[in-house]
This record gives C-alpha cells, sequence and structure tokens, in this order.
C-alpha cells in the first residue's frame, strides 16, 4: 500500500499522470527504453559525460549507444552536437541533468518530437526542481528519478518512472514485476468487501518476460518521510552554494563548472573546474577534504570504446579540469568556510608561482 502511496504523492509532486516506483535508477532507466519494444540495434543518442547506467541502460536492451558532446558552460547534452550526431537509425535521446543543472529542454523537446525520437529524462540527480517555470520531469515522454542513499531524496536504493502515456505505465509496470498483468495489490485489494467475494484475486497472466524490479514497502516509507522534506534540502543545498560561490567568486585559477542559477534548482554537486586539477586534488587530500570527478568520459571506458567517440570536442578539454567538492544538505558552515580557505590558498600560491 505504501508503494501506491508514494507513487501517487511523487506524480502529483511531478506533474505527471502515472509514475513506477522501482529499485532503482538503473532499473527505471532500463524499464523506460525497455517498454518501447525499440528493433535491436537501433541507436539511442546519450551524452559522453554522465554516470555510467545511463549508457547501460541502451546496451540492455540490445540498443547502441552513440555519444553526444557535452557543453563547457554546463556539462549538459550539446544541441548543436545533437543534431549532428543525429541519422535516421536513432529511435531515442536521453538527457542528463548533470549535477542537477537542466538540460537545455526548451530546445531538445521541440526537435526530438519532429524528429520522432522518444525523449527521456535521465533526473537522477535532480528532484523538485523548475526549469523554465516547468518541473523537472515534465519535459520528457518518460523521466526517471533515482533515490540512491547519495541523492537529493533518498529510499537507501530506489527510483521513480514519470510519463503520461497509460499503454506505456502499464507495461513498464508489468515489467518491474515479472511481468505479471495486474499489480498484486490492487489484485489482492479485490478480494476484500462482499461485492468482491467471488472475484479472482489469485489469478494473473504472465505477459511478458519482467523483472524484479519493484519498490517495496520499508523503501516507500522513508520516500513518503523524505519527500516532506524535499523542499527543505533543496533550500539547504542553495544556501551551502551561495556561501561557496561568494567564498571563491575572486579565484583566479578556480571556477564554479556550472552557472547555477539557484531559484526552485535542486543541485547534487558542487563542482569547480581548474587547469590544475589534480595537483588541486591531492593539495585538498593533504588538508583531510574529499574530493571526486563526475565523470570520466564513457567512451574513455573500455567497454565504450567500441561506439564512436568521435566530435567530442568539449568532453574531452572539461573532465580533464573537473573536481566535485563535499556537498550535502547538512555540510556545516565551518566546514565550508575551511574548505574555502583551501582553495584559496592553492589559488593563491599558484598566483605566486606564475
Ligand atoms: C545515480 C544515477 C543513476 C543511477 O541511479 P541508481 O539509483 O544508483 O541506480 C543514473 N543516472 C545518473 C545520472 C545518476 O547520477
Amino acid at each position: 500500500p505504501l508503494v501506491n502511496t508514494f507513487e501517487k504523492k511523487f506524480a502529483k509532486m511531478i506533474g505527471t499522470k502515472y509514475s513506477v516506483a522501482v529499485n532503482s535508477g538503473t532499473a527505471a532507466l532500463h524499464l523506460s527504453l525497455l517498454c518501447n519494444d525499440f528493433l535491436k540495434g537501433k541507436k539511442v543518442l546519450v551524452p559522453s559525460i554522465t554516470f555510467s547506467a545511463t549508457a547501460a541502460s541502451v546496451l540492455y536492451c540490445d540498443l547502441k549507444p552513440k555519444f553526444v558532446d557535452v557543453r563547457e558552460e554546463d556539462l549538459t547534452i550539446d544541441f548543436q552536437d545533437l543534431k549532428k550526431k543525429y541519422s535516421k537509425d536513432c529511435v531515442a535521446v536521453i538527457c542528463v541533468h548533470m549535477g542537477g543543472h537542466p538540460a537545455q529542454m526548451e530546445k531538445i523537446r521541440p526537435w526530438a518530437k519532429k524528429k520522432n525520437l522518444l525523449l527521456i529524462e535521465d533526473s537522477a540527480e535532480s528532484c523538485g526542481a523548475s526549469y523554465k517555470g516547468k518541473k523537472i520531469g515534465r519535459w520528457s515522454d518518460i523521466s526517471c528519478f533515482s533515490f540512491e542513499e547519495k541523492k537529493i531524496i533518498t529510499t537507501g536504493d530506489g527510483g521513480m518512472i514519470c510519463l503520461n502515456d497509460k499503454k506505456k505505465y502499464e507495461k513498464i509496470k508489468s515489467l518491474s514485476f515479472h511481468g505479471w498483468n495486474i499489480d498484486p495489490w490492487k489484485r489482492h485489494k479485490k478480494s476484500f468487501g462482499r461485492k468482491n467475494k467471488f472475484t479472482k484475486h489469485w489469478a494473473y497472466e504472465i505477459k511478458n518476460l519482467g523483472y524484479k524490479y519493484n519498490m517495496n514497502d520499508y523503501m516507500a516509507a522513508m520516500g513518503l518521510a523524505q519527500l516532506k522534506k524535499i523542499n527543505i534540502f533543496n533550500k539547504k543545498r542553495q544556501n551551502i552554494l551561495r556561501r561557496y560561490l561568494y567564498g571563491i567568486k575572486k579565484l583566479k585559477n578556480i571556477k564554479p563548472t556550472f552557472p547555477y542559477y539557484l531559484p526552485r534548482s535542486s543541485y547534487w554537486l558542487f563542482s569547480v573546474k581548474t587547469k590544475y586539477r589534480d595537483d588541486l586534488i591531492d593539495y585538498l587530500k593533504s588538508k583531510n577534504i574529499s574530493t571526486a570527478v563526475h565523470f570520466v568520459p564513457l567512451p574513455l571506458n573500455s567497454i565504450y570504446k567500441k561506439y564512436s567517440n568521435k566530435g567530442l570536442k568539449n568532453t574531452f578539454k572539461i573532465w580533464k579540469q573537473i573536481i566535485s567538492l563535499p556537498f550535502y544538505p547538512d555540510l556545516e558552515n565551518k566546514k565550508i568556510d575551511y574548505i574555502v580557505k583551501c582553495l584559496k590558498n592553492f589559488d593563491q600560491k599558484l598566483n605566486f608561482n606564475k
């Protein structure tokens, strides 16, 4: 029952007719492609800098990823390159709101429609944000969220698929639970009440080769509690970003990776770029500050090498400069100020050495 409630509340928050709760964001991406019955070997346009599951979901469905360059100014899919990489055998495009920064949906959506491409939002790094007056998750045919432990809200692990198409919703619901044709909870509810005494609540039919991807009530209980806090989480993230950005404003060699447009935002990363990336990582390590690189371009990984990695100029330049810094709602001002102080020291030493 809680899964059903969580699905309804989440769909209402995003503003789609339907949503299906699953046990990971990866499962959400897999099913959002699988429900379309695309022919084997067709191509899906995917940004070259993203979490690996974005492209893995394409391979799970016997489709081929086609990597598209990202924009230097915000790491989201580059619309000019998207148009260039498009060919007749493309069936879908997956846009990623990288680090919580919205992709240019206002350009991509009308174009994808004209080309008859399925448009998927990988919203795993964003939750509760609006872009140009419309909720993230409503800009596409199917939108996928992640509730993995580090994401904006969490259910331990978990994910959600949001959409308006009833047929695809029913297919996804079935595929998420062993391919059965009726939701078990709804089926069993039918056995209660005098009127329904003789319904065969136990009967189901296996229509599809489905998966064990459903969310359970433990996760949904946590999701419902987290959903109430989503605005607080995003507000806290905005305040932390404001403090970080003010602190590093005057630095010469370290700049923010994203433009950080804060109103109604849901940023998941605080990322900076510098030409001295690896030196800065070492320096911060010596100061006990953890860092990460989100992400190494997918075409640089051996499994994805065989898919085209041509025309990814921005990707191969920008990825060498990006560093993610500590960023979570409970990060204290004291710690932010310490991190900023270390960034300033590094920047000043560079100026001095030059
Ligand atoms: C986290 C993430 C996923 C996968 O979500 P899981 O819940 O970990 O399976 C997919 N895409 C992006 C962009 C992500 O950041």
